[in-house]
């Protein structure tokens, strides 16, 4: 059977050569970072140079960079400790956020009272910067705003750098979830007013089970996890070596070739484009599908046609894309952010998919998928 990945936005497979590293620093490098012998301390070094290489492509200072255990726990952190320890009482966000976003703000409401103001996207899936400017000024209630780099269903990029602003302007705080762009675009926080972000570095060919937090310095965020006080007492726990420098290797190998992986991968995400707009009748894409304003590696398809079984069926043929979250009868429900942006003409009669790429991706990958694609779809 045919094995092809066209799930990068879920996972990416390990670089072999981050593998590699891996083990060795398993094998040879097991001290202690905290303990004070050469052990430890080599240790210590491996992950104080991996803090380095990441500051240098955020262009921020080593210390702004806490490592964690993932994507979903830098944001976990980020937003709870700005309610428990920096007095925010009110969260700007909106139904486009990933789970673990949307999850800690509803907690935050729920457990501390927070007020939680969303804002409602338009069909495209974009949220303007003067729905953020009128939220901001509607409440003196000290304010943490959580808005996305970019998202991970329909690829949509949102400008950042025009949200840190006004966020500076309005004096709240400002976090984006970067775990999709951080190892694939350039991110410069010098030049964005940016207070919080995050990364994950199973998204760009790393290990799993490993991330980062970007903290601003003068932000007196706090710990959640507390214990030994690493990493700047912000989170405890022995630190991950070999992830962490599995994370630095993916992150120096993704920004070697960014240049080329970016080309390749964008090639690919228009070839499957221009693939299924020749062979499926009625096709259309969720969100923006422009260089511009999408990410190159992830394409969300939605097909003229119900079939909540097409992610099963297209299993059945080896072709692995995502396709919203599985019921009990191994059928899809739509995402929240699908419900947002589909109306009910298209819910009843059209079925979103997501495909997404990575720069070991083929045209052949694409054929394939597009020949399984046409095999499946009702006459
Ligand atoms: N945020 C976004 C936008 C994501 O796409 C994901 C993963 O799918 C996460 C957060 C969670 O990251 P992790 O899997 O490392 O917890």
């Amino acid at each position: 059977m045919k094995n092809i990945y066209l799930d990068n936005a879920a996972t990416t497979p390990i670089d072999e050569q981050v593998m590699d590293l891996m083990i060795k620093v398993m094998r040879d490098c097991y001290g202690n970072p905290s303990s004070t012998h050469s052990s430890g301390q080599e240790a210590k070094a491996l992950i104080e140079e991996v803090r380095r290489k990441i500051a240098a492509y955020l262009r921020v200072q080593p210390g702004e960079i806490i490592f964690t255990s993932c994507g979903t726990e830098s944001n976990n952190l980020i937003i709870k400790s700005c309610v428990e320890h920096l007095g925010v009482e009110r969260i700007i966000t909106s139904p486009m956020e990933h789970k673990c976003v949307a999850e800690s703000v509803r907690d935050m409401k729920n457990r501390k009272g927070i007020e939680a103001v969303y804002i409602r996207p338009n069909s495209k899936g974009d949220i303007t910067l003067d729905q953020v400017e009128q939220a901001l000024k509607s409440s003196d209630r000290k304010t943490l705003v959580t808005l996305m780099h970019a998202n991970n269903e329909i690829g949509n990029i949102y400008d950042i750098s025009s949200i840190g602003k006004l966020c500076r302007r309005y004096g709240a705080y400002f976090h984006s979830d970067t775990v999709q762009t951080i190892g694939h675009l350039d991110v410069d926080f010098s030049k964005t007013e940016i207070d919080f972000a995050s990364c994950s570095a199973h998204k760009f060919h790393g290990p799993k089970g490993v991330g980062f937090a970007f903290v601003r310095k003068t932000s007196k965020l706090k710990c959640m996890i507390s214990g030994g006080g690493q990493e700047r007492d912000l989170r405890s726990g022995t630190e991950n070596v070999p992830g962490i420098v599995g994370l630095g290797k993916a992150l120096e190998i993704s920004l070697e070739n960014k240049d080329d992986y970016q080309s390749h991968t964008q090639e690919i995400k228009d070839y499957a484009i221009t693939r299924l707009k020749e062979e499926i009748i009625g096709i259309k894409f969720n969100g923006w599908t422009s260089k511009e304003k999408s990410l190159y590696t992830l394409l969300s398809i939605l097909l003229p046609f119900k079939d909540p079984m097409i992610g099963f069926k297209l299993d059945m043929k080896g072709i692995a894309v995502s396709q919203g979250s599985a019921c009990s009868s191994g059928a899809t429900k739509p995402s929240a952010v699908m419900l947002m942006l589909l109306d009910e003409e298209e819910m009843n009669n059209s079925t979103p998919l997501r495909v997404s790429f990575s720069h070991r991706t083929k045209k052949k990958d694409i054929d394939a998928f597009v020949e399984a694609l046409v095999s499946v779809q009702p006459i």
